[in-house]
């Protein structure tokens, strides 16, 4: 006996997908930005899901040193890439850039040809690895005559074994002694704030998903820590803030869980924040 009313049990239940539902019905001009980052989302953790449990071992004098010195503590060779699941996510990648219309003939030729060549290989990642951990002094820069949107198809190639990791060293890492702009796990750049009490703010980072404190008035770019620097936007529905900077002109979109229905979903987020970005450009913060 089929029972046609009741709800498909796999993944259309997870609430990262139930929330894209939501945000596509309540701002329908986000329907393209949401349908693409859903295949990303289903692609990525598919594979994410699959992955083992990594379990890094950290000497606690080694961890505490890298944390005061600003050093990240996810050293590529530490993170489990499988470079044959990993070569497919890139193609799988492209090919969904490709349908929406994100990446140029240039690069979808440079892609191909990478693929025909049996790369991206560890080398080649690697590479792209240490050389977007932008702010870290001695480190290779990435490959060169790689395009940036490569390197854009790298990171979502790269997401679910980075976020694999971070997930079980969120448990065990104390990150109190870190308030860097930049993640304490991978050396990446914050995508996103999220507003979590008074005095209580927090980054999230674009590449490996890692979520760390960061002062309640600093900048994530110039990191400017003066009070007064930092100037406030709420979106329409109270959910989201623009916060830009009065030093460097430069802006971070926040997460305000104060005012929310549901927690913090980088993947959601990061496409329900895409309209504060022409608000920012509005109000002549830089890119
Ligand atoms: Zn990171
Ligand atoms: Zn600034």
């Amino acid at each position: 006996m089929t029972h046609p009313h009741r709800p498909r049990p796999e993944r259309a239940d997870s609430p990262e997908l139930a929330a894209f539902r939501r945000l596509k019905a309540a701002q329908p001009e986000l329907a393209g930005a949401v349908d693409m980052q859903v295949e990303l989302f289903v692609m990525q953790r598919r594979v994410q899901a699959r992955l083992s449990t990594p379990w890094l071992e950290f000497d606690a004098v080694w961890l505490a040193r890298q944390l005061a010195e600003g050093q990240p503590i996810l050293r590529f060779d530490e993170i489990p890439f499988d470079w044959g699941e990993f070569r497919t996510l890139f193609r799988q990648a492209s090919e969904i850039l490709r349908r929406y219309d994100l990446l140029e003939q240039a690069v979808q030729d440079e892609v191909q040809q990478l693929i025909r060549a049996g790369r991206p290989t560890k080398k080649d990642v690697s590479a792209w690895y240490d050389g977007t951990a932008t702010r870290l002094l001695g480190r290779p820069s990435g490959e060169p005559g790689q395009s940036e949107t490569v390197g854009q198809v790298l990171a979502l190639a790269a997401r679910p074994f980075l976020a694999r990791t971070v997930e079980t060293l969120h448990q065990r890492v104390d990150l109190a002694p870190w308030s860097r702009p930049y993640c304490p796990f991978c050396g990446g750049d914050a995508e996103l704030a999220l507003l979590l009490r008074p005095g209580e703010t927090r980054l999230a980072c674009g590449r490996c998903t890692g979520v760390w404190p960061f002062p309640e008035h600093a900048c994530p770019h110039c990191d400017n820590r003066l009070p007064g620097y930092q100037k406030a936007f709420a979106s329409r529905d109270g959910c989201y803030r623009l916060i830009g900077c009065e030093a460097c002109r430069r802006y971070i979109k926040a997460f305000d869980a104060r005012k929310a229905d549901r927690p913090f979903m980088l993947d959601v987020d990061t496409i329900a924040t895409l309209p504060l970005d022409a608000a920012a450009l509005q109000r002549g913060y830089l890119a």
